[in-house]
């Protein structure tokens, strides 16, 4: 048994202009609330020796494990359109990085560690229901085979968070491909620093797009690797009602991963204005905005990339728009392509994008589930008996029978077999997400010292695209209370 952490660590060495060195500030009563032993044997850790008075002193910052160089990374970013020269990590700070099981380098670190030098005046900590909450929403987000950070423990550290009232205080470990962002680029470019946007720009391709290394051109085909992994991203996140909810571009992962899950939550009803951040009052990052939203951070990255790209601004401006360009023809693609899986089609006709979008419409005037819709469609397709149940969600059913009858003709003139259909729709429509309703029974539950609910709830997430009887409940609508549900930033 050993608490070792095999750090082999690379962004330290990219030099200070890139972070400040800064320990974990210690906290009082560290206390392990969960653990993700399936992660930490895929990290190469060893679970039941971390699962210990050990593991909770080094996961809430208490105790710095051999070969770690604790660091806080700088980055800007646009938050709600407006520019910050000077964001970074002013409450996460990274141990370092380990190569996974698989070879795969990955970042590990804690969040709510306590002040570093990029704080601008706020306490460094986190408080216990964010994040559990965190820890549910990314770990559902893995189980459902989006890209993601991941979540490899809950610490509380016995100690009070201040916000609006006093909050047990907790750390997070987090595990991600890189805390790279957006915002990173954007930091460097705001200060004329050629020099460390390149190093940053041949650090990010040997480590997330060694492919481009070999292009003719290696960072235009770094940003058009990019725009590819953003679009896919973005479309998963519309094939499952995910409203990220604060996507500045400091949120947004240079790798293509699902990150900084403040206050995000998945749709009940369909409806593509839905927004629920309290301070999004404008709706920038609603449902419906996300994909124009991706569109225009990936703008923003372009700019930083503009002395690399050519050596004269009016080609590299070329070069940005065309690489650009690629986002929304990606997404438009995986979009699409992604419904098509969702409504039972194996095949692509010129007619399917009207036949989705009227399907969403019907959704959205109708206040349909948007989870339960696209799961009954799985059963419907094979038999229409099963039309009961989706009719019943729509509260003009004949919305739904109109639809339904194009959809048959449709799913007549697809080569999928029977047997095959439900199969291939349930792979694509998961029964079960963490819906508002469910994660906040967890974390009150948690909150009073009761961590079952939380338990169960993401065993519940766990095998989000199988019908299992002992979670019925998780998979069905949720309360009428939740139509005017909020959620606040993790801070
Ligand atoms: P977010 O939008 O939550 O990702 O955070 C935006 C910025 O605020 C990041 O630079 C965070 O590190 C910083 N931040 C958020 N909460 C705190 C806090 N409690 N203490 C210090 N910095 C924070
Ligand atoms: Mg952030």
């Amino acid at each position: 048994m050993t608490t070792h952490f095999p750090f082999s660590n690379s962004y330290v060495s990219l030099g200070d202009t890139f972070h400040r060195r800064i320990l974990p500030t210690r906290v009082a009563a560290p206390r392990l609330v969960k653990l993700n032993r399936p992660l930490a044997a895929e990290l190469g850790l060893d679970a039941d020796a971390l699962d210990s008075t050990e593991g909770a002193e080094i996961l809430s910052g208490n105790k710095v494990p051999e070969g770690a160089e604790p660091l806080a990374a700088a980055y800007a970013g646009h938050q709600f359109g407006n520019f910050v020269p000077q964001l970074g990590d002013g409450r996460a700070i990274l141990l370092g990085e380990v190569v996974d099981r698989q070879g795969r380098r990955r970042d590990i670190q804690l969040k709510g560690s306590g002040p570093t030098p990029f704080s601008r005046g706020g306490d460094g900590r986190a408080g216990l229901g964010p994040v559990l909450r965190e820890y549910i929403v990314s770990e559902a987000m893995a189980a459902l085979r989006i890209p993601t950070t991941r979540a490899l423990a809950a610490v509380a550290t016995g100690e009070d968070v201040y916000r609006e009232t006093a909050l047990p205080g907790a750390v997070l470990t987090r595990v991600a491909s890189s805390h790279i962002r957006i915002g990173t680029f954007q930091f460097f470019a705001a200060r004329g620093d050629d020099a460390a946007l390149a190093r940053l720009a041949q650090h990010v391709i040997e480590r997330h797009y060694p492919e481009a290394a070999a292009a003719p051109h290696p960072v235009r085909a770094l940003l058009e690797g990019i725009c590819a992994r953003q679009a896919a991203l973005v479309a998963r996140w519309m094939q499952v009602g995910f409203v990220h909810g604060v996507m500045n571009t400091d949120n947004m992962s240079i790798a293509g991963e699902t990150i900084d899950y403040g206050p995000c939550a998945f749709l009940d009803a369909y409806d593509p204005a839905t927004v629920f951040s309290s301070i999004d009052r404008n709706g920038r990052y609603a449902y419906g905005n996300q994909p124009a939203i991706a569109n225009w951070n990936l703008a923003r990255l372009a700019e930083c990339l503009l002395p690399q790209l050519a050596p004269e601004e009016g080609e590299a401006v070329e070069i940005a728009k065309e690489a650009l360009s690629g986002f929304a023809e990606a997404f438009n693609t995986a979009y699409f392509d992604g419904f098509r899986r969702k409504i039972g089609l194996s095949e692509r006709q010129e007619e399917d994008a009207a036949l989705i979008q009227d399907l969403l419409k019907a959704m959205a005037e109708q206040g349909a589930d948007f989870t339960l819709t696209f799961r009954g469609l799985g059963k419907a397709a094979e038999a229409e008996q099963a039309d009961a149940n989706l009719r019943a969600l729509f509260t003009d059913p004949a919305a739904y029978d109109d639809w339904a009858l194009r959809w048959r003709a449709r799913l007549a003139n697809d080569p999928m077999g029977p047997g095959e259909r439900q199969a291939a729709m349930d792979a694509a429509n998961p029964a079960v997400i963490p819906r508002n309703h469910l994660v906040e029974d967890a974390l009150a539950a948690a909150m009073g010292g009761d961590t079952g609910p939380f338990e169960r709830l993401n065993e519940a997430l766990a095998e989000p695209y199988l019908d299992r009887p002992d979670f019925a409940a998780y998979a069905a609508l949720p309360p009428a209370r939740e139509r005017a549900y909020r959620t606040f930033c993790g801070t």
